[in-house]
């Protein structure tokens, strides 16, 4: 791949995730909008450093040693460096690529293994999550969780301890699973598939529920497979591409035969949206896998090609709103949710500084490196502070979670909310 003389092992990265690094003219016009750049200032930890580190990888000119790695490790894989960039650098292909193959040699350890098994084997099944949370649940009911939480605190690792603050308060014991079929109010206007997540069905069934409402009051006939799996982002950024694409294949089977696929989830609809090329090297799968990603909405843009009549009911609030990366960056979704809480009457959105700078979430980041990310979420919850709202919207159940807890935390009074469940309420669906 390049003409330099290799000193190390090179990383095998494909072609095309290579070829990524080499359309980087090195212009750094991505830095200020890096995260773990803009908090510890070093180029390494840059969008532009890392690319360097990875052609070097590739190219065998460094090892892949512990200083390397941890600069690689720290990437929130929050793409906010791809808006940014002039170039059109891909840089999530070339980041996960890399990490696959980093990956693979890879034998955690301790608390590090326990989770990495809990992410792979408990977080991509709804009824596993909901079964494992059980117990804190009826914690909640019986009112010891607080002091559950403050036992943990001092007993549990970090990680298992950031896992168990990261739950909702709240909700129901074990929250019903979705019906396969909710018919159209009025004529139908299009059979939608709905893709409801892994998390989102355990924790956020209701939000799940509010975005059918709408759905089907504008006209549309929703579907919910029960043979839908997880999206395989997790598999994906834990290095196990075979995974992700077995899942995927398996979404694609499920949702065939319906006019839109939609989610409410940022996180998911990302690598819904990925599919495609997930699947490019897999020539019987790639226009199946075209057709998906084509059809593939997240549940904002779907409702504003609905063109829905002003909602009904007014909402007298001030919100402000906090863009998912994998929204604004991932799916370059940034307008309609703005758009759409603009028709409520009375609903007062003020402007968040740093709106679509990552909330240190990104999937379980927050888990993997809790320190970074709690700089980045008090960075965050400033900014929410100073717009004086007590209500953040945003349309990710990543960073909901992240959001909510860590302003629980901090002692800060704050709900987070979806956009369609306050226009659920100001539909009065
Ligand atoms: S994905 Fe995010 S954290 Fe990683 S280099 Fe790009 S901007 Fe920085
Ligand atoms: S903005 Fe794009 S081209 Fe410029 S340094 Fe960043 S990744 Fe490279």
């Amino acid at each position: 791949m390049s003409s330099s003389a290799p000193q190390s092992t090179p990383l095998p990265l494909a072609q095309r995730a290579y070829d990524r690094a080499l359309d980087c003219v090195h212009c750094g016009l991505c830095l200020p909008t890096c995260p773990t750049y803009s908090t510890n200032g070093l180029e390494a930890d840059s969008p532009r450093g890392r690319i360097y580190l990875m052609k070097a990888l590739a190219d065998g000119r460094v090892e892949p040693g512990h200083s390397v790695v941890r600069h690689l490790d720290l990437c929130l894989d929050c793409r906010a460096c791809e808006t940014a960039c002039p170039s059109g650098v891909m840089y999530h292909e070339l980041i996960e690529e890399t990490r696959i193959h980093l990956h693979a040699s890879r034998k955690p350890q301790g608390a590090s293994r326990l989770v990495q098994w809990m992410v792979l084997h408990v977080f991509p099944w709804p009824w596993r999550i909901k079964l494992a949370t059980l117990p804190a649940k009826v914690m909640q009911k019986i009112g010891v969780w607080n002091a559950a939480l403050k036992i943990s605190a001092r007993l549990l690792p970090p990680q298992l301890e950031k896992m168990q603050q990261l739950l909702p308060i709240g909700g129901p014991l074990w929250a019903k699973r979705l019906a396969k079929h909710y018919p159209p109010t009025g004529k139908k206007r299009m059979t939608v598939g709905f893709f409801g997540g892994c998390v989102g069905q355990a924790m956020f069934q209701q939000t799940n529920r509010n975005a059918i409402a709408l759905l089907t009051t504008f006209g549309c006939e929703v579907v919910v497979p029960r043979v839908q799996r997880c999206c395989g982002a997790i598999h994906h950024h834990a290095g196990d591409p075979n995974g992700a694409i077995k899942l995927a294949k398996r979404n694609i089977a499920a949702f065939e035969g319906c006019d839109v696929i939609v989610t409410d989830i940022a996180g998911c609809g990302a690598m819904l949206k990925d599919y495609a090329f997930l699947l490019h090297e897999e020539p019987e799968w790639t226009e199946r896998a075209g057709t998906f990603t084509q059809k593939m909405r997240d549940i904002n843009e779907l409702l504003v090609e609905l063109e829905p009549p002003a909602p009904g009911h007014s909402i007298n609030q001030r919100v402000t709103y906090h863009d998912a990366c994998h929204l604004a960056h991932g799916q370059g979704i940034t307008d309609p949710p703005r758009q759409l809480l603009s028709m409520i009457d009375g609903l007062d959105i003020i402007p968040l500084n740093e709106s679509d700078m990552c909330c240190g979430a990104a999937g379980t980041y927050n888990i993997a490196e809790p320190e970074m990310s709690r700089e980045l979420v008090d960075r965050k919850l400033a900014n929410i502070r100073e717009t004086g709202c007590d209500t953040c919207v945003m349309a990710n159940v990543g960073c909901a979670m992240q959001i909510e807890s860590e302003a629980r935390r901090s002692g800060m009074k704050l709900k987070v909310v979806h956009p369609v469940d306050l226009l659920a309420q100001a539909y009065g669906v």
